[in-house]
């Protein structure tokens, strides 16, 4: 994206945008991030990962968290599902602070994590068994394997599937649990194009129908600006907030919306965060000429 782009801000929003935003917050804050810190050791010195974050997300809305390489997005998404401690500060859940993994936050990873002995329906059964729901797991795992659209493959292991839908079955899982939130890190990230814009219509849908909170890392900027309600920027070393936007694209959302100034505006905003143009260290890199000077293309 270049300055040819209209320079519409993403923060002019319609009368309909804005009375959206309002509402959502007058919901109440399912995620409360309070001054989170995160260092680990490297060397004889520390790395800090995380850098005083602060943030809230309210119940069922959909917020992206996007940011360069580095800058602690799977941190933070770690420690949300309890997997890692902070160094400081705190993360509070309905209020209550989180310490450990537990069933109110799903998790769903890039890389694919079903347990490859178990058939669709076992793993989608696994969480509502541990949860000690004996002969109701089994209709409850179908009912979950039926809104991922997978009732022909409940009993397929997970090699016999595509890409996109083991993606389908981990969120049934992450979703048979019943949490209040579900925490994504990168999910569609190794899935081909098209699958992936499949896959992102068909995540939106499923938030629109259940009574779920969504927490979506990505460094994708299409897939931050199509799905999120607000997205989170964060900038690296060390990984702080940089800047909360407001997506003023109107829902529902549909890929028509992707040439629309509101969405444009929003990746233009996106871009000049995590790309500024200091940042193009491939401009620096220098290319040996190798035609007659004169015998120029361009
Ligand atoms: P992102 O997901 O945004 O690419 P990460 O959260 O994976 O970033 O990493 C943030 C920073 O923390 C990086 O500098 C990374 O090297 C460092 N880091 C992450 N995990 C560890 C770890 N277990 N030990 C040491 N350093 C780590
Ligand atoms: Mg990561």
């Amino acid at each position: 994206m270049n300055a040819l782009v209209d320079p519409l801000s993403y923060r002019e929003q319609s009368p309909a945008v804005r009375a959206r935003f309002e509402a959502l917050k007058e919901r109440p804050v399912v995620l409360s991030v309070e001054n989170l810190y995160k260092t680990f050791p490297c060397g004889s010195g520390v790395v800090t990962a995380l850098k005083d974050v602060s943030f809230q997300v309210y119940r069922r809305e959909f917020m992206c968290v996007i940011g360069p390489s580095g800058c602690g997005k799977s941190t933070l998404i770690r420690i949300l599902a309890g997997l890692e401690d902070s160094s400081s500060g705190q993360v509070l859940l309905d209020g209550k602070p989180v310490s450990g993994p537990g069933p109110d936050r799903g998790m769903v990873f890039q890389s694919y994590t079903l347990f490859p002995w178990l058939t669709v329906k076992q793993n989608v059964m696994f969480g509502p068994r541990m949860a000690g729901k004996g002969s109701s797991a089994e209709p409850e795992a179908r009912q979950w394997i039926d809104l991922v659209g997978l009732s022909r493959f409940e009993n397929s292991y997970p090699h016999q599937l595509s890409g996109g839908m083991k993606q389908r079955v981990a969120i049934a899982r992450a979703l048979a649990n019943r949490p209040r939130i579900l925490l994504m890190d990168e999910p569609f990230g190794a899935l081909d194009a098209q699958t992936r814009s499949q896959m992102q219509s068909y995540l939106l849908q499923i938030w629109r129908n259940l009574d779920i909170t969504i927490l979506f890392i990505t460094h994708d900027l299409d897939e931050a600006a199509y799905l999120s309600d607000r997205i989170l920027v964060l900038k690296a070393n060390p990984g702080e907030v940089d800047e909360m936007i407001e997506v003023p694209v109107p829902r529902p959302r549909t890929p028509s919306q992707f040439v629309t100034p509101e969405f444009i505006a929003t990746k233009y905003r996106i871009d000049q965060l995590i790309h500024p143009e200091a940042a193009h260290e491939t401009d620096s890199i220098p290319f040996p000429r190798m035609t007659v000077a004169g015998d120029d293309v361009e």
